[in-house]
Order: C-alpha cells, then sequence, then structure tokens
C-alpha cells in the first residue's frame, strides 16, 4: 500500500510501526456552527482510508478531535447569552449527526480540548523545562521555533523566508515574542471568556498543542497517520511537529496526508467567505450517500469542484450501484438453489479479478476514482451476466462482491425497504392472534422480524405499541 506522505513529498509503501496495527490521528472540526461540505471531505476521505485499511485486516485506531474552545465559539455563545459548552455540545451533536448521515464511522475516540487541559498544562510545562517555550510578562506562553530544528521540514519552507512574512505580523500586541516565528501555547483570559488556572496566568491553550496532547494520550508518541485538509500544513501541523517532537524527543507521526480543497467556482468553501453549503443543505436535496459518492469520485490530493451537475453526476452513478443490487435481489428471491455450474464458477473468478484490481487502485493512494471506475465495471458485468436462469447461489456471491467494494468505500449500496405503517400494524395483529392460539414461536418470530426492520414493539398495559429504533 502506498501513501503520498507530504513530509517527503513522495509515495510510500505503508510500514506501520507495529505490525497489524494503525494509529491514526485526523484533526476534527471547530464547532461553532453546522459542518459546511468543504469540512466533510477529509471526513468522508480519511473514514475510507480507515475502512480500506481495515478491510487490509489492520485494527485502525482512529482519533479525531473537536476544538470546543475558540474565539468563534466564545463569539456565538455571547450572541445567544449561553455558555460556550451549550454551542459546542450542540454543534458536536450536530457534526455527529451528519457524520452519521453520510456513514462516516465515529471515531474510536472523540477527544475534547476542554477535557484535556490537564495534559496540555504538562507538556507546556515540559516544553518550558527543555527550553522549547517561554514565559512572556502578561503570562503568555509562547514556543521558541528556532529551538526546533526540524522547523518547517512539513510545509517545506525555510526559516528566513518565513520571518520576511511574518515580520509585520509583530505589530499587533506580540511585541513580547522573542522572535516574529514563534507561536502561542497559552495565553491569558479575555473578560468574559473561559479560562483554566495555570502556572503561568489563567487563561486558555492555543489551538495547536491540543492536537499534539491528544495524539499522544489516545495513540502514543508516535502514531502512523496523521491527517487533515491542506490548509492545516502550515502552520497547524508544523506546530504541532515542532511541540510533539521538542516535548517527546521523538519523531511525531510517519505519514502525513493532505486533501486538496472543496472548491466553488474554483475557490476555496468556507466559511469566512460565505460560500459554502452545509451538509444539512445537502440532505434536502439529495440522500447524503450521493454527496460521499461525490467527494470519491475524484482522489483526494486534487481539488474537487463542487456544482450542481456534478453533484447530479454523483446521484445518476450512485443509482446506478443500487439499481444494479436491488435487480439482484429481485433476481434471488425468485431463484432456486443448487450446485454451481461450471460456467458460473467461471464467471464468479472474473468477479473475483474486479475485486483484485480495486485493491490495487485503493493500494495506490487510496485512488477512489479509479477504485469507483472499477465498481462501475464490475456492474456492468453483473448487468450482463446475472439472469433469472441462474442459481441463487451465483447471484448472491455476484451481489456480495458489489456490496462488499461499495462498503469499503463507505457507501450504502443495498436499501432497506421501508416497512410501511399499515404493515406493521397488520403484522402486530397477527401476532395478537398467534398468541391467543398460544402459537408463541410465531409470535416471537414475527416480534423478530419487526425488530430486523427497526421495530421495537412494547407489551404495555393499553396494548402492543411500536416504534422505530
Ligand atoms: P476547520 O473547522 O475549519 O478547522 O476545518 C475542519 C477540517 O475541514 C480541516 O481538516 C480543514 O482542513 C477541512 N476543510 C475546511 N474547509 C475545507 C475545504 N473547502 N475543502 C477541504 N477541506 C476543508
Ligand atoms: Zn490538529
Amino acid at each position: 500500500m502506498q501513501i503520498y506522505n507530504t513530509l517527503t513529498k513522495k509515495k510510500e509503501e505503508f510500514v506501520p510501526i507495529e505490525e497489524g496495527k494503525v494509529r491514526m490521528y485526523v484533526c476534527g472540526p471547530t464547532v461553532y456552527n453546522l459542518i459546511h461540505i468543504g469540512n466533510a471531505r477529509p471526513m468522508i476521505v480519511f473514514d475510507t482510508v480507515r475502512r480500506y485499511m481495515e478491510h487490509k485486516g489492520y485494527d485502525v485506531n482512529y482519533v479525531s478531535n473537536f476544538t470546543d474552545v475558540d474565539d468563534k465559539i466564545i463569539k456565538k455563545a455571547n450572541e445567544e447569552g449561553v455558555e460556550p459548552s451549550v454551542i459546542s455540545e450542540r454543534y458536536i451533536a450536530e457534526c455527529k449527526k451528519d457524520m452519521a448521515d453520510m456513514n462516516v464511522k465515529p471515531a474510536t475516540t472523540h477527544p475534547k480540548a476542554t477535557e484535556e487541559i490537564g495534559g496540555m498544562l504538562e507538556m507546556i510545562q515540559t516544553l518550558i523545562d527543555k527550553g522549547h517555550a517561554y514565559v512572556a510578562a502578561d503570562g503568555t506562553v509562547y514556543f521558541r521555533t528556532r529551538s526546533f530544528k526540524g522547523y518547517g521540514k512539513l510545509s517545506h519552507k525555510n526559516l528566513d523566508d518565513l520571518q520576511g512574512g511574518n515580520r509585520s505580523l509583530l505589530v499587533s500586541g506580540e511585541e513580547q515574542k522573542e522572535d516574529p516565528l514563534d507561536f502561542v501555547l497559552w495565553k491569558p483570559k479575555k473578560e468574559g471568556e473561559p479560562y483554566w488556572e495555570s502556572p503561568w496566568c489563567e487563561g486558555r491553550p492555543g489551538w495547536h498543542i491540543e492536537c499534539s496532547v491528544m495524539s499522544k494520550k489516545y495513540l502514543g508518541e508516535q502514531i502512523d497517520i496523521h491527517a487533515g485538509g491542506e490548509d492545516l500544513v502550515f502552520p497547524h501541523h508544523e506546530n504541532e511537529i515542532a511541540q510533539s517532537e521538542a516535548a517527546n524527543g521523538k519523531d511525531f507521526s510517519k505519514y502525513w496526508m493532505h486533501n486538496a480543497f472543496l472548491n466553488i467556482d474554483n475557490k476555496k468553501m468556507s466559511k469566512s467567505l460565505g460560500n459554502f453549503f452545509t451538509v444539512r443543505d445537502i440532505s434536502e436535496k439529495y440522500d447524503l450517500q450521493v454527496l460521499r459518492f461525490f467527494m470519491l469520485s475524484a482522489h483526494y490530493r486534487s481539488p474537487l469542484n463542487f456544482s450542481a451537475e456534478l453533484m447530479e453526476a454523483a446521484k445518476n452513478g450512485y443509482d446506478r450501484i443500487v439499481t444494479c443490487v436491488q435487480n439482484l435481489s429481485f433476481l434471488i428471491d425468485g431463484a432456486t438453489d443448487g450446485d454451481l455450474t461450471a460456467d458460473e464458477q467461471k464467471l464468479l473468478k472474473e468477479a473475483e479479478g474486479y475485486e483484485a484490481r480495486f485493491d490495487a487502485a485503493m493500494d495506490d493512494d487510496f485512488n477512489t476514482a479509479d477504485a469507483i471506475s472499477v465498481i462501475f465495471e464490475l456492474v456492468k458485468f453483473a448487468n450482463t451476466n446475472a439472469g433469472a436462469d441462474h442459481s441463487k447461489g451465483f447471484l448472491v456471491k455476484l451481489k456480495e462482491e458489489i456490496v462488499l467494494l461499495a462498503d469499503i468505500c463507505g457507501l450504502i449500496v443495498e436499501k432497506q425497504a421501508e416497512i410501511l405503517e399499515a404493515d406493521i400494524e397488520a403484522l402486530i395483529a397477527e401476532r395478537q392472534a398467534a398468541r391467543k392460539e398460544k402459537n408463541f414461536a410465531r409470535a416471537d418470530e414475527i416480534r423478530d422480524e419487526l425488530l430486523a426492520k427497526g421495530i421495537i414493539l412494547e407489551d404495555t398495559r393499553e396494548g402492543v405499541k411500536w416504534k422505530r429504533a
């Protein structure tokens, strides 16, 4: 498996630190609003990386944070006259709902910055003790950038170029820095802001330190993959490397992966430019599986321009797979059991060849665009070769192959038919009748059948009630 590593600017063979295990950290969103579809790109892309790794048999420990202390959260809290935690908890819940609707798996751990302050105080103290950080007169703690020899290695920036570019920044209240390149680890509180006690001042952490600390706590000092959008390469990830490697004395992450932007009219989609659609906006028009399909139809390192036409094309593409699977299900329902014929065995061997090609595309730095083309070829193969004259076993295998490849991409292509209320009521009546006749086996069977369709029955004094799970 080859991964493009931002650190070396090369595709490299993936070799995990510990055999069979992957430790992966993905920078998550700042929670002050509904997420937009630009934020959804890294979620979908790295969830697919995780799913493919799991398919390959790796045990993936996937950590993704929520930044729940930030100027924008505080501003919104003040506007609404509530505590910042009310805002962050609200949007964490909304974000988790969007993730579920996009079929993005929950992380192994979703740490929150405000719950990890202790670890941040500890790492900042270590950096001060080792001479990599200093406390200014007002209690601000800065990282001493030039003390870390590897600074610039991820973004391939030269310190002196950075110095030139940053000199003008020194005017805005940061005169107390030793060097314009130094960045904040801890800052004093301002009126009306949340704060924590610290040895240096009552205050709150800078943004970069949270990821160094959470990554260390949940994954250890050295991890396999650190990922996020390409806007995070500098300064966020560069600063994370400086903090973690200076504090721990070890290389931080082996591979650094960055997705390109989701653009609109060839400009980065962002809250600040106001040119965004939220995931929720899109969900009003499309099943979010279509959004997922759209994201994966381009390679993650290529910029992707959002447009109504491309979303329609994504819808057609996704529907083509769903329809094929539906047809196969229909054929399976009408097929009879029987041994596979020699011809069927030959066809299934051919179908397996598609899986090998799918894997080859994914092994090449997760080329989901090519991997999806292979799924289309398999769909075409199924449409050509599956008919009512085939055995059940053959049709089932063919369907499983398509569902498996789609599932690695996190695409749900087998739709469970939604059970109608009238059918539920009819089954409940049949169950009551069965119970009256003391046919408890049938009654239990009906309950299980409904449960499999997401319907929970409750026997109450007023009769049987049901709800969707
Ligand atoms: P933020 O909440 O802005 O820190 O963003 C959360 C994640 O979304 C980060 O990994 C960003 O790099 C990523 N991101 C934000 N905007 C876009 C975009 N337009 N395209 C792709 N990724 C983005
Ligand atoms: Zn981060």
